[in-house]
C-alpha cells in the first residue's frame, strides 16, 4: 500500500518511514527540506536497501499534492510536514499558521479531489491545557498556550469538521509527548538546525562537545527531584505507532485521537544521569531560571492506544540515550 509521507525527511518522519518500509508498506516522501536534509535518504536506503521516491516540495502547493496523490496511487496520508519551535511560533505567528493550518487544508483538499481518506496527523500534548493533573488521557481539555500548540489543535479540529462532512473519512490525531531517541543502527537521528531548544538534542551536543554545558531550567518545581518531569518516547516506538495508527484507521471512518507516550515521566536529572551513563562519563551541567511557559510535570495516559490499537512505548530511557549517543558520536554534525 502506497503513503504519501509529508515532512518525510525529517526526524520522526524518516524513522516512520524506516519502519514502513521494514513492515512492507510504499512510502513516497514530500518534504521542502525547510527543517531536514536530502542525505538522510540514503541512510534510508543504507538501512533498508529501498530508496522510497522523494519528492523536493512544499504541502501548500496544491497542484503538486493532487499530481502526487495521482501519480503515485497514494492510499493514505502521513502528514509530519510543519514547523515545529515553539518561541518562533510566538514570534512569527502568521508563518506557523500558513504552514501548518493552511498547509494541512490544503493537503486535505487534494485528497478530497482525489479521493483518498485516510489521514494520520502528528499533533502534540502541548494542545492539552495545564489544569489537569497527570497523566492526561485524551479527555484531558485542551488549552494550547502558544501558536504552534494553537496551529496543532486547529488541525485536529478541522480533521474532526471533515469526518462530519463526509462520514467516509478516516482522520487520526497522534498526540505525541517527547519524542527521543535514534535508530539503534546510529545513521539516523535528530538533527536540530541551530541552538538546540529541547533537552535531549541540548543534551548530546554537550557530550559530543558542541556545547559547554547543560542548564538545567529550575530546580525547585514541585517533583520528587525539583526540575521538569516529562513523558520521553522512543521515535522507533513512536514510529511503530504510526503504523499501529494507519493499520488501524485505514477503512474505519471518523475522528480518532491517539496519546502516543510512554505512561511514565521522568526528570531531567533522570535523563542527565541516564545520558551520563550512556556516554560513559558526567555531563558538565549548571543550575538556571525556570524556562518561562514551562510546566513542573506531565506525561500521558496512553491507555486508549493500547486497548485500540494495541500499541504501547517499549524502550527505557537507557535505550533512548544509548541510541542518541551512538547517533550523535557517529555524526557529530549532523547529517552532510
Ligand atoms: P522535523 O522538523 O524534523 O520534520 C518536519 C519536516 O517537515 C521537515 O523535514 C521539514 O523540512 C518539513 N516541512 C516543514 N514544512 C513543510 C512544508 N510546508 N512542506 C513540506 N515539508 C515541510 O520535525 P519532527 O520532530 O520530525 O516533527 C514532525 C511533526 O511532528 C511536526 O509536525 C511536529 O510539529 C510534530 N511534533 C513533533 C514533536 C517533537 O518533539 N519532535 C512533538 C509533537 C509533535
Ligand atoms: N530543559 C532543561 N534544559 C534545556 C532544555 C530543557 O532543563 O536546555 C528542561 C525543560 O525545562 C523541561 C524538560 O527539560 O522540564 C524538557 O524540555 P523540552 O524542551 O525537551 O520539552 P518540553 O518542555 O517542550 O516538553
Amino acid at each position: 500500500m502506497k503513503i504519501l509521507v509529508t515532512g518525510g525527511t525529517g526526524y520522526i518522519g524518516s524513522h516512520t518511514c524506516v519502519q514502513l518500509i521494514e513492515q512492507g508498506w510504499q512510502p513516497v516522501i514530500l518534504d521542502s527540506l525547510v527543517n531536514s536534509k536530502a542525505s538522510v535518504l540514503g541512510r534510508i536506503e543504507q538501512i533498508t536497501k529501498h530508496r522510497p521516491p522523494f519528492i523536493v516540495g512544499d504541502v501548500r502547493d496544491a497542484s503538486l499534492i493532487e499530481k502526487i496523490l495521482a501519480e503515485h496511487k497514494i492510499e493514505a496520508v502521513i502528514h509530519f510536514a510543519g514547523l515545529k519551535a515553539v518561541g518562533e511560533s510566538v514570534a512569527q505567528p502568521l508563518r506557523y499558521y500558513d504552514n501548518n493550518v493552511h498547509g494541512s487544508v490544503v493537503l486535505m483538499q487534494g485528497m478530497q479531489k482525489c479521493g483518498v481518506k485516510t489521514l494520520v496527523f502528528s499533533s502534540s500534548a502541548t494542545v492539552y491545557g495545564n489544569s489537569s493533573a497527570p497523566p492526561w488521557n485524551e479527555q484531558v481539555p485542551t488549552s494550547p498556550a502558544n501558536p504552534y500548540g494553537r496551529s496543532k489543535l486547529m488541525v485536529d479540529q478541522i480533521m474532526a469538521d471533515l469526518t462530519l462532512a463526509d462520514p467516509t473519512c478516516s482522520m487520526t490525531s497522534l498526540r505525541y509527548f517527547n519524542p527521543v531517541g535514534a535508530h539503534p543502527s546510529g545513521q539516523m537521528g535528530e538533527d536540530p538546525q541551530g541552538i538546540p531548544n529541547n533537552l535531549m538534542p541540548f543534551l548530546s551536543q554537550v557530550a559530543v562537545g558542541r556545547r559547554e554545558s547543560l542548564h538545567i531550567y529550575g530546580n525547585d518545581y514541585d517533583t520528587p527531584d525539583g526540575t521538569g518531569v516529562r513523558d520521553y518516547i522512543h521515535v522507533s516506538d513512536l514510529a511503530n505507532g504510526h503504523i499501529a495508527a494507519l493499520a488501524y484507521a485505514h477503512g474505519c471512518a471518523g475522528h480518532h485521537v491517539f496519546n502516543l507516550g510512554s505512561g511514565h515521566g521522568h526528570s531531567v536529572l533522570d535523563m542527565l544521569n541516564a545520558f551520563g551513563k550512556a556516554c560513559g562519563r558526567q555531563l558538565p551541567h549548571t543550575l538556571a531560571p525556570r524556562r518561562p511557559g514551562d510546566l513542573a510535570a506531565y506525561w500521558a495516559d496512553p491507555s486508549h492506544a493500547l486497548s485500540t490499537l494495541g500499541w504501547h512505548a517499549e524502550k527505557t530511557i537507557d535505550d533512548m540515550c544509548q541510541d542518541t549517543w551512538r547517533w550523535q558520536s557517529q555524526n557529530p554534525n549532523g547529517y552532510p
